[in-house]
């Protein structure tokens, strides 16, 4: 017998997901998941991610179980797994990943091509194929996210028997470390989402930047939308719903709030585009005329240091430390702890990219390259954000209360005294990354990029137009 494969990637739920809703009108189908070694033991992997995927992949298989067909779990290579099947056609989202998945998609199609298997890919978000030009590409998103939800099909034929979810030790993975980290699943995902919309979500706007509030009042969604227990569509439509249904007592708050929140989202699919278009800036400058200007000052210890949350400025300590065991933190101390990175101790992006990916539970490559380059300053167009830990420190904790939470070594005083100083470092940076930015050569590709890669204006949330301090986007020095 000949199936229909749905290959599930980071897609990993049954509800307003194209693949199995077509893949059911055609014939039986056979749900699958590929372990791929080669993306499993790459630099950007750490165990809490399995953890993640793994519980997803729980939730999927009972799910599919009830629908009549078990989810089917293959460890190895996508082109030999695939070779082995019997496949009348071949279903799967398009994945926007990191070079290993798109050098694997590129052999996949290939392999379909050669072999006559018939394959379909349909868009997972926002994000273009194959992409002409970023003009549209506002008035694109909005439609995608207007359109109807799809429901899972409700029964499945059986024909296949089902396969368990391989364990870390059978994979060769090491323990999780992160042990306050989000639960997945589709379940968890939309309880986060009904809680974020009826509750927490409240205050969002005026609390995503303090460390301290951030944790409360943010959506959390960011790993469920990674390994796609919600599709972007999902929390689109429920949070415009959610708008609609404000009345005038409430409206005030949770309007701005939800207001914010629904561009974020669309941010989210702006960002990944930039991978989408260009794969190779998961490791290469955007602008290539900044290429070798941090590369002969690397400082292992300072990275070390960083890495360990040992570089005796408190705040960015504090927030490292708080992601070795939750592997989430917000956009600012995200966008501080970069900034400390690349400026303060002049690192090059690539290896603090990776360990930030090892520790975000959420690490989703078109956000994170996209995100990491820009707040190094090597993208050329936006505006170089050089954040001072003790300013951030004194507007996001002024009492301390983060801090001392994160770091009980500041009470016996067993601190360590700062790695480099704030303001030479700072000044240094700012003549160096000066020199390069004014060069006619790299004006010439930034210009280059602004037509690749910018935003063709989407006015962000009316009201945060008003106020200029928006998150991230001023310098903040
Ligand atoms: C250096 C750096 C690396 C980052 N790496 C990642 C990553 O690997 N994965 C990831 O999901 N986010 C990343 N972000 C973006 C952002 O910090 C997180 O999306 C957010 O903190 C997740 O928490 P939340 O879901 O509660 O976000 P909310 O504030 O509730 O936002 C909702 C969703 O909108 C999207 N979003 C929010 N802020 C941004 C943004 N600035 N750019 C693009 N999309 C956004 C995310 O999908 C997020 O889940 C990174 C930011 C920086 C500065």
């Amino acid at each position: 017998m000949k199936y229909q494969v749905v290959w599930f990637k980071r897609d990993l739920r049954i509800e307003d997901h194209r693949p199995i809703v077509e893949a059911a009108k055609h014939g039986p189908v056979l749900p699958l998941y590929i372990v791929e070694p080669e993306l499993i033991h790459a630099p950007d992997f750490d165990p809490s991610h399995w953890t993640f995927i793994r519980a997803g992949l729980v939730e999927l298989n009972e799910q599919l179980t009830r629908l009549g067909q078990a989810l089917v779990v293959r460890v190895g290579d996508p082109v030999e797994v695939l070779s082995q099947l019997q496949i009348a056609k071949l279903w799967a989202h398009e994945e926007t990943g990191n070079w290993i998945s798109y050098q694997r998609d590129r052999r996949v199609r290939r392999w379909a091509r050669d072999t006559n298997t018939p394959i379909t890919e349909v868009p997972a978000n926002g994000v273009v194929r194959r992409m002409a030009t970023r003009d549209g590409w506002a008035r694109n998103w909005e439609q995608r996210m207007a359109e109807p939800l799809l429901s899972a099909p409700t029964s499945l034929q059986k024909s296949i028997p089902g396969t368990p979810i391989p364990t870390h030790a059978e994979l060769g993975l090491g323990p999780d470390l992160r042990r306050l980290a989000q639960r997945g699943g589709e379940l968890a995902a939309f309880q986060t989402l009904d809680s974020f919309l009826s509750a927490c979500g409240v205050r969002y706007h005026a609390e995503l930047s303090s460390p301290l509030s951030a944790e409360e009042s943010c959506s959390r969604l960011s790993p469920y939308l990674a390994y796609g227990n919600l599709s972007t569509r999902q929390v689109v439509q429920a949070t415009r719903r959610r708008i609609a249904t404000l009345n005038e007592a409430d409206a005030s708050s949770w309007r701005r709030a939800l207001r914010a929140f629904d561009a974020r989202l669309h941010w989210r699919c702006h960002f990944m585009q930039k991978l989408e278009d260009a794969p190779r800036i998961e490791f290469e400058n955007m602008v290539r005329a900044y290429d070798g200007m941090r590369e002969p000052h690397w400082n292992q210890e300072w990275f070390d240091a960083w890495k360990a949350g040992q570089t005796g400025f408190p705040l960015v300590d504090a927030c490292m430390r708080m992601l070795h065991q939750n592997g989430w933190i917000n956009f600012r101390m995200r966008a501080m702890l970069v900034s400390f990175a690349s400026y303060h101790l002049w690192l090059h992006w690539r290896e603090p990219s990776l360990h930030l990916a090892r520790l975000f539970v959420d690490y989703e490559p078109g956000i994170h390259y996209s995100q990491f380059q820009m707040q190094s300053g090597t993208t050329g167009i936006n505006t170089v954000r050089m954040y001072s830990p003790l300013k951030q420190q004194q507007d996001q904790d002024p009492e301390g209360v983060f801090v001392t939470r994160w770091l009980p070594e500041l009470q016996s005083g067993k601190y360590p005294q700062p790695i480099v100083d704030h303001k030479e470092a700072i000044a240094l940076a700012r003549q160096r990354i000066g020199a390069v930015r004014k060069q006619s050569a790299t004006r010439l590709e930034a210009s280059e990029t602004v037509r690749k890669h910018g935003s063709r204006k989407r006015p962000p949330a009316r009201k945060e137009r008003a106020k200029p301090k928006q998150d991230g986007q001023q310098m903040l020095f």
